[in-house]
C-alpha cells in the first residue's frame, strides 16, 4: 500500500442550536475523530443516520469549516473551507454525491457539464475537445449520443455514471463518495461498484466511501471505520473487521446483515441482536455513548468515555472491554 494521502486528526464539527429550549447548546456532529487513507486505498466510513459520516465527508471536501482538528492532504494543510482552497486541491480531490440530480445543473446538457469542469481546471484538450468528452462518456459506459442530452432525461444510474465521469475528468488522486449507490437498484449498484473498483486499479485512486450499507464494504473497502454519535467506534483492515469485530456496535451491525444460507447464519460470530435507537446528538449519554444500547454495559461505561486503543496492527477499538 502507498503513502498516506489524507491524514485527519482530532476532527470536530459542532453546529450551534439557535432556537428553542436547547438554544446555546451544540450538536456535536463529529467529536474528535482520527483516520488516514493511503494511496490506492478505500476507507469505508459506515454508520446509521446521524452518526456524522456525511459531515465528515463535507469537512474533508471543504464544504464545512471544521470546529477543531487537523486535516492534511499530500502533506498540505486542508483545514480551510472550499472557498479558500487552492485550485490544485479542488482538482485533485473530487466528490460524488448520493443524488446526482442535485449536483448536475438541469439547464446544461452533458457536453456543457463536462466541459465546464475541464475549463475550470484548464484541462481541455484543445486539439480534440469533443473527442475528450466522448472518451469520458465511453469510460463510464454512456453512449456518444448522450452528449447533447440533459441530466433529467437520464436514469438515476446514468446520472451517477455521469457524475463519476465528471469527477474523473480532472484526473484526481482521491474521490469522496457519499452514499453513491444507495438510491439505485441493486443491479445498477453492482455496475457502479465494479466500475469504481476498475478505475481505482487503473489509476491508483484513493476513496473515502460513505455508506450505511456495511455489506457493500466486504468487497470494496481496504479498511472499515464505524461511526457512532460523532465518534469512530472501531476501525480495522477489512478482513479483521469482518472476521474479528470487537466493538459491540460493530457486532450488532454485522449481525443485522442478511445472509442467504444456514451455513452463513451459523458462521456469524458474536451474534448480537439490534436494540434501541441511536440517541439524539444533542443529548449524548454520559460515559460511553453506546451505553444505552449495549448489552455488555457495566458501571464504568456510564461514567468514563472509553479511549481508542489499538488491539492489533491497524485494528483500533473504542470500548472498555475491547481486550475481553
Ligand atoms: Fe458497551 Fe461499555 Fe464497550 Fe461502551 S464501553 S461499547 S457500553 S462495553
Amino acid at each position: 500500500m502507498g503513502e498516506v494521502i489524507l491524514d485527519v486528526k482530532g476532527l470536530k464539527k459542532y453546529f450551534p442550536i439557535a432556537k428553542g429550549d436547547k438554544k446555546g447548546l451544540f450538536v456535536k456532529a463529529i467529536d474528535g475523530i482520527d483516520f488516514d487513507i493511503r494511496e490506492g486505498e478505500t476507507l469505508g466510513l459506515v454508520g446509521e443516520s446521524g452518526s456524522g459520516k456525511s459531515t465528515t465527508a463535507y469537512n474533508v471536501i471543504g464544504m464545512y469549516h471544521a470546529t477543531a482538528g487537523q486535516m492534511t492532504y499530500k502533506g498540505h494543510d486542508i483545514s480551510m473551507a472550499s472557498a479558500k482552497r487552492e485550485l490544485w486541491l479542488k482538482r485533485d480531490m473530487q466528490m460524488v454525491f448520493q443524488d446526482p440530480g442535485t449536483t448536475l445543473n438541469p439547464q446544461r446538457n452533458i457536453k456543457q457539464i463536462l466541459s465546464l469542469s475541464l475549463e475550470i481546471h484548464n484541462m481541455v484538450d484543445k486539439s480534440d475537445p469533443t473527442g475528450q468528452l466522448l472518451r469520458l462518456l465511453d469510460m463510464v459506459g454512456l453512449p456518444a449520443e448522450y452528449l447533447y442530452k440533459y441530466p433529467m432525461s437520464l436514469g438515476g444510474g446514468e446520472r451517477q455514471m455521469l457524475a463519476i465521469a465528471r469527477a474523473l475528468s480532472t484526473d484526481p488522486s482521491m474521490i469522496v463518495l457519499d452514499e453513491p449507490t444507495s438510491s439505485l437498484d441493486v443491479s445498477v449498484q453492482a455496475k457502479i461498484i465494479n466500475m469504481l473498483l476498475k478505475f481505482q486499479k487503473e489509476r491508483n485512486l484513493s476513496y473515502l466511501f460513505i455508506t450505511h450499507d456495511l455489506s457493500l464494504m466486504r468487497n470494496l473497502a481496504t479498511k472499515v471505520a464505524i461511526m457512532y454519535l460523532g465518534k469512530i467506534a472501531e476501525v480495522a483492515p477489512v478482513e479483521a473487521f469482518f472476521s474479528r469485530p470487537r466493538h459491540p456496535y460493530t457486532q450488532m451491525l454485522l449481525s443485522a446483515i442478511p445472509v442467504v444460507s444456514e451455513e452463513e447464519e451459523a458462521a456469524k460470530q458474536n451474534k448480537v441482536e439490534s436494540q434501541g435507537e441511536i440517541p439524539s446528538p444533542v443529548n449524548v449519554p454520559k460515559g460511553c455513548s453506546f451505553n444505552t444500547r449495549c448489552r455488555y454495559a457495566a458501571d464504568r461505561c456510564f461514567q468514563d468515555d472509553p479511549v481508542m486503543r489499538e488491539i492489533e496492527p491497524g485494528h483500533c477499538v473504542r470500548c472498555h472491554l475491547a481486550d475481553g
